[in-house]
């Protein structure tokens, strides 16, 4: 165990040498926002550092992504260090672009520099001889789901068929190779302590609406036009009815927006679009909540005599973190920022495509305390990035040694015990079966 910790220390030591670098790194994102499947100098950030460490390196996964290699005992497990290139969009973030209004409102630039500051640390510190197995780094493309038109696009073009980066990611066979996998997110603090973990999110899919008018003059003919925003109205308070249906246990989070109301005031809207997730904590939950909106949004239609077009996409599956190499986690989150600054996470409405890794195979997904404001907010900052790119990165390298130390014996006891609720095939099944495009005509 003391052999354990000194190679641990090592792997920290490596890590606060180059934490002014590190941080400054990660800075350097936060500055450049870029949103899924553009983050093109993000991307190349990624690559450079990866080659300056001599990592060997793969780029232009799902058009962004990039993966490194580290091999240290090819005949063992193989753990993966993810980081999410990605930033949101929102309006007045003082970090916002000013052009595109991208942000990173959800921290994903702490986790990039989280990655790279594993990785450094183990090319660095001399400790590869010591694992029983491999690492592998993945900064991976378009965690939010986001900007669904354009992802739409992408797919009909051929360039994507699932509009998330990692399930992109698997479909691609980017992660065939992965046997476990890691990666730590940034939290406000309404979360509790300094380290949080554990817990699991809602599910999701994701739907792109088009309700069609006819166009009239409003003021002086209105008679003769079929008006789309009044059914996008009607469609959206038909939804709102439905709530009163969804039980807790279900968690179920509706929250369409309309992403065009009308081109002219002085002409009868005769097309408006709208996208809207429908997330839930079961896949049947989240599935027949969607049902559910499709039949409001048939209601909006009919009830002016238009029509309307739904195109459902599958989004991310429910989150489920494994309890053994998280009980490895805390340990080591205890280490670094004391007994009571690590707490459990129960259930987070939010939703993440790490859920549907954790269908094929064990991961942990813990949070590093390190903003303030609210996530997705205008004022969502980070704020301590000791905490939340040195820190996190210190704690997920511990976790390695110890998923990967004495002959990777808690690697091996990880992957027998762990029952996978899906494989890489009935996985991509079961998306392609969320695809659906329907069109519904009442003019
Ligand atoms: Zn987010
Ligand atoms: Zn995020």
């Amino acid at each position: 165990m003391k052999y354990k910790d000194e190679i641990k220390n090592r792997l920290c030591k490596a890590i606060d040498d180059k934490s002014d670098q590190l941080i400054e790194l990660t800075k350097s994102i936060l500055n450049n926002p870029e949103t899924g499947f553009k983050e093109f100098q993000t991307s190349k950030l990624v690559s450079d550092q990866f080659k300056a460490l001599g990592i060997p390196t793969i780029e232009n996964i799902a058009i962004t992504g990039v993966k490194g290699v580290i091999n240290s005992d090819v005949s063992g497990p193989t753990i993966a260090v993810i980081g999410e290139l990605d930033s949101l969009k929102v309006y007045g973030h003082p970090h916002a672009d000013k052009k595109t209004s991208a942000a990173h409102a959800c921290g994903h630039h702490c986790q990039i520099g989280m990655m790279i500051a594993v990785a450094t640390a183990f090319k660095v510190s001399g400790v590869l001889d010591y694992l029983s197995g491999n690492l592998v780094f993945i900064a991976v493309p378009a965690e939010e789901y986001i900007e669904i038109e354009y992802r739409d696009n992408l797919r009909k073009e051929g360039k994507i068929e699932f509009l998330g980066g990692k399930p992109e990611f698997i479909r691609l066979g980017a992660f065939d190779d992965v046997d476990i996998a890691m990666m730590t997110h940034t939290a406000d603090s309404n979360q509790p302590g300094k380290i949080a973990f554990g817990g699991t999110n809602n599910g999701i899919v994701a739907k792109r609406i088009k309700f069609i008018g006819k166009a009239a003059h409003a003021g002086g003919a209105p008679h003769d036009g079929i008006n789309a925003l009044n059914a996008a109205n009607i469609a959206l308070s038909a939804i709102h009815a439905q709530r009163e249906t969804f039980r807790e246990k279900d968690t179920i989070r509706i929250h369409p927006i309309i992403t065009n109301g009308g081109l002219a005031v002085s002409s009868v809207p005769s097309e408006v679009t709208m996208e809207t997730y429908v997330r839930g904590a079961s896949i049947e939950a989240f599935l027949s909540a969607s049902d559910k909106v499709d039949r409001s949004l048939k209601a909006g239609a009919l009830a002016v005599g238009g029509a309307v077009e739904i195109t459902t996409l599958p989004g991310y599956l429910p989150i489920k973190s494994n309890e053994t190499i998280l009980e490895h986690y805390e340990g080591n989150a205890k280490t670094l920022v004391g007994e009571n600054n690590v707490k459990r996470l129960t259930h987070r409405t939010s939703s993440t495509d790490m859920g549907d890794l954790s269908q094929l195979m064990p991961i942990i997904h813990p949070y590093v305390v390190a903003a303030t404001g609210t996530s997705h907010g205008d004022n969502y900052l980070v704020k301590d990035y000791e905490l939340g790119v040195i820190t996190g990165a210190k704690a997920m390298a511990m976790t390695v040694v110890d998923l990967l130390m004495d002959g990777g014996e808690l690697s091996h006891k990880v992957i027998q015990e762990y029952d996978p609720p899906l494989n890489k095939s009935t996985y991509i099944e079961l998306m392609r079966g969320m695809f659906k495009n329907d069109t519904f005509d009442y003019r």
